[in-house]
């Protein structure tokens, strides 16, 4: 703990963390070694790891990357810090992320972007970008990230790390601040599949007190399968992932692991998922929807933030909310409440979920042929912080990442070498439902 404290300090530059304090680390620690030296600890005592700023925490402020938020202390724990917190591991701080989890650069969080680790010149991806810059830059040698649309996977493809987001379900999201709910899931960022499989293992399990759309499914040993033989196992791999819009130095990293793959013994599919670029108006239709209706309860009464002038109650959750929420929220608000107002609803709202059955569907389809599939996650390597880019260039780069968020599939991503400028490229893998074990497995042997 000591050790990452002091990393932790040194490469403040990165704006990785935004919350750290010792004195709670180290006596975490101390617990941990009382809970060795009485021989009654689980495997992962004593390992240290940070959170996402958008789990709650109590020994931790909250912010969720927000104003809003800003010095916000939670009464309880988010079920996913609870339980690495139950298996002994110890929590090393709160980690930066864009604003309510919103983006994928890490450059829309109110209290500055991160870095990239492998050239700060760059971004780390988003959302979770400063958890993916912690494990790169060895800060932390695991943490907890969201993905409601690629925010696991994208930033630890930019970072160069391996991160899992599970199932739908898998994980509870009680206690993780809600963005588009139906997509928000839970998951572990960390060096490797060995690492995150220990943690996905604890980290998942039903909490259906809490989360009722918690997955009432038994936990799993993760680690169970990691080294099974990958004869005979059909890769699918979409041609629309490969298409025009693909970098050639992400598409040639991506062949090469795939050629890896083979030398392993599975076998290429080609495969199809035809409507892989409306997951892109469908997603930025649903999750701004689920985003305006989830952030109604920042008013300046519940919680967080209040304008200090008002003239009446009105006036307070105007300017409550105008000096709170930054461009990017606003930006999703009011786009959610127009697909979601009377008039609009079923020309924009319906016609998406519609779409969203469809995707899914499509994935069952590709099942029938593959056991898991494979490709780029994301178009391009990171790329440079402070670009003026077009919010809708950074939609569109979500393209390969949302179709399994709008599925509730698992996904991953695995390093898979280096691209344009020495920055890191990430082999995506997806899997049918509660197929975890068979990404880890598959990882693990590449790795
Ligand atoms: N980039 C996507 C967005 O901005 C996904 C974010 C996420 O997964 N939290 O919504």
């Amino acid at each position: 703990a000591r050790h990452f404290l002091a990393r932790i300090a040194q490469h403040a530059e990165l704006g990785a963390f935004l919350a750290v304090d010792e004195a709670i680390t180290l006596a975490q620690a101390q617990a941990a070694d009382a809970r060795l030296a009485a021989g009654d600890a689980p495997p992962l005592t004593g390992v240290p790891l940070a959170h996402k700023d958008i789990f709650v925490t109590r020994d931790w402020p909250t912010t969720a990357g927000s104003r809003m938020l800003a010095g916000y202390r939670s009464p309880f724990d988010a079920t996913v810090v609870r339980k690495l917190a139950e298996a002994g591991m110890v929590g090393l701080g709160k980690l930066n992320c864009d604003e309510f989890a919103m983006g994928s650069a890490n450059e829309n969080s109110a209290f500055g972007a991160v870095k990239n680790p492998w050239n700060p010149a760059h971004v780390p991806g988003g959302s979770s970008g400063g958890s993916a810059a912690a494990v790169a830059a060895g800060l932390s040698p695991a943490a907890t990230g969201t993905d409601t649309g690629g925010s696991i996977r994208q930033p630890s493809s930019f970072c160069g790390v391996t991160g899992i987001k599970p199932t739908y379900g898998r994980a509870s999201r009680y206690g993780m601040i809600a963005f588009a709910s139906s997509l928000d899931q839970a998951g572990p960022m960390a060096r490797t599949a060995e690492d995150c499989a220990l943690l996905l293992s604890v980290l998942c399990g039903p909490d259906l007190d809490r989360d009722s759309t918690s997955l009432d499914v038994p936990t799993e040993d993760f680690t169970r399968g990691l080294n099974d033989s990958l004869d005979g196992l059909r890769i699918g791999v979409p041609q629309e992932f490969l298409g025009d819009g693909l970098a050639p130095d992400v598409r040639a990293a991506v062949e090469a692991a795939l050629a890896e793959l083979e030398k392993l013994g599975a076998r290429r599919v080609p495969i199809s998922l035809p409507r892989t670029e409306l997951a892109i108006p469908v997603y930025y239709i649903i999750a701004p929807a689920e985003a305006s209706s989830n952030l109604e309860r920042f008013d300046g009464v519940k919680f967080g933030h209040r304008a200090k002038d008002y003239v009446d109650l009105e006036d307070m959750y105007k300017k409550t909310r105008a000096e709170g929420f930054g461009a990017e929220v606003k930006r999703r608000i009011m786009t959610g409440t127009y697909v979601l107002s009377h008039g609009y609803y079923d020309a924009y709202y319906l016609q998406a979920q519609k779409l969203r059955r469809m995707i899914a569907d499509d994935f069952q389809a590709a099942f029938q042929q593959c056991d898991v599939i494979a490709g780029p996650v994301a178009p391009t390597v990171a790329w440079a912080l402070g670009a003026a880019r077009d919010p809708l260039a950074d939609y569109l780069a979500d393209v390969y990442t949302l179709p399994a968020s709008l599925a509730g599939l698992p996904g991953m991503s695995v390093p898979a070498g280096f691209g344009a400028g020495g920055l890191p490229v990430g082999l995506q893998l997806i899997g049918n439902y509660l197929q975890e074990g068979r990404l880890l497995n598959v990882a693990h042997r590449l790795q």
